[in-house]
């Protein structure tokens, strides 16, 4: 019996964002998704997708990746059926065999979106129905609280049968809200941040500050392993890996102690910024949640903010921490964000750091430095890699 996918895009979201825009950029991510698997015929008619593989592909690790395409509300695992009500019958009755046969009560429904075909929605549920109850005398019909419901969809293209959907990653198409930049660490907040901004449709480009010698290579490979896992949702992306450590050296020797978490923090916006621009970024997004840290009072957050002129989005922003590991945790990096590895952060930390800065106080330190000359070295030595779904490169 031949199978495909049965994907059902947004509703809600498609009478805000144009339409064709929606569905241009959801068909592409899916074939993007799926290209490396096998052969798919992926097409788009009536807000569904359906894709169907060729040549054998695996549909159940399309299924995989469909499940963490942004734009999907639902999906099922259909067979595919000519539009001919005996056959749709008997498919039913194969298809679902399983399912029918663990239930002790169904009910079906039906839709007939090809409104040629001669019966209509009710009578094609009241048909399959009575059909069934023949085929499985142990069931019963339950239409308030079915153990399973059999669906029956008429399309354009062929007639689909399937049992409930799966739950899709929901949100907005990758790209369809332009591209922002990342400021990811190794921790537990940035990849749930990076993934929250994908979900709500950016596209992605991720800077890491690193502090060789102080921090290691294998420090560096666990934020790009987590960048990985991460664009198993967001699509493949750039990593930009920026060498931090003369820049601390630097602050350290010329700056109080207490603003050194401060100072830091705004070179990290203002150099992400650069790189931002250059990459076409319209916003910064980080890991701040209030109150976390010293760093994440609403004062520091104020000063940080002062040293970028691009918007910064914060999503974590109102969450506690035990939020942010449950989304960390269902979307597998929390395993790779508790690995005890150095960060450039907690290599150089003050034993007091101030809590409610002043922006003055801080424009003045960094008065001791040569800003502009530190931030286009730390640009000029950038280090650039490609980050592809589920694979290290
Ligand atoms: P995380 O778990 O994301 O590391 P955190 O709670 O440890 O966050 P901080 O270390 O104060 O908090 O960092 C706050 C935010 O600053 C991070 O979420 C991230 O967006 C950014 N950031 C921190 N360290 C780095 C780094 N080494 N490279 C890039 N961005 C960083
Ligand atoms: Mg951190």
């Amino acid at each position: 019996m031949k199978e495909v996918l049965l994907i059902k895009l947004g509703e809600m979201v498609l009478k805000g964002l144009n339409r064709n825009t929606f569905e241009a950029a959801l068909l592409k991510n899916i074939r993007r998704r799926l290209e490396l698997l096998g052969k798919f015929d992926i097409r788009a008619a009536q807000s569904t997708i359906t894709v169907e593989p060729r040549d054998g592909a695996d549909l159940e690790a399309a299924a995989e990746r469909v499940a963490k395409i942004f734009g999907i509300v639902t999906f099922s695992r259909a067979c595919v059926v000519e539009k001919n009500i005996d056959v749709i019958l008997t498919s039913a009755a194969e298809y679902l065999k399983p399912e029918l046969t663990a239930a002790k009560t169904f009910k079906v429904e039906s839709k007939r979106a090809d409104k040629r075909f001669p019966l209509k929605s009710p009578e094609i549920s009241a048909r399959l129905g009575e059909f069934l109850l023949q085929q499985y005398p142990h069931l019963r019909v339950d239409v308030h609280n079915p153990d399973f419901v059999v669906r029956v969809e008429v399309r354009d293209y062929g007639a689909y049968v399937h049992g409930p959907a799966l739950k899709g990653a929901g949100g907005i198409p990758v790209g369809t809200g332009g591209k922002a930049a990342i400021l990811i660490s190794g921790g537990i907040d940035s990849p749930v941040a990076a993934w929250m901004m994908a979900k709500r449709g950016l596209e992605l480009t991720a800077v890491h500050f690193a502090s060789p010698p102080y921090t290691s290579e294998r420090a560096e490979q666990k934020v790009a392993d987590l960048l990985i896992k991460v664009s198993e949702y967001a699509g493949r992306m750039t990593m930009f890996t920026v060498p931090f450590a003369k820049v601390q050296e630097q602050i350290m020797a010329n700056c109080p102690e207490e603003l050194f978490t401060l100072i830091m923090r705004r070179f990290m916006m203002r150099v992400s910024e650069k790189i931002a621009r250059c990459e076409g970024c319209g916003a910064l997004i980080t890991g701040e949640s209030l109150g976390q840290v010293a760093s994440q009072t609403m004062q520091a957050i104020a000063c940080t903010d002062a040293a970028a002129q691009m918007p910064v989005f914060r999503p974590l922003i109102g969450m506690d921490k035990t939020e942010i590991i449950q989304i960390a945790r269902a979307i597998d990096t929390f395993e790779t964000s508790i690995l005890p590895f150095e960060d450039c952060c907690t290599v150089f930390t003050p034993k007091h750091p101030r809590t409610r800065p002043d922006l003055k106080f801080i424009l003045q330190a960094e008065q001791a430095l040569d800003c502009d000359a530190l931030v286009e070295e730390c640009v000029a030595n950038v280090k650039i890699q490609r980050i592809y779904p589920g694979k290290r490169v």
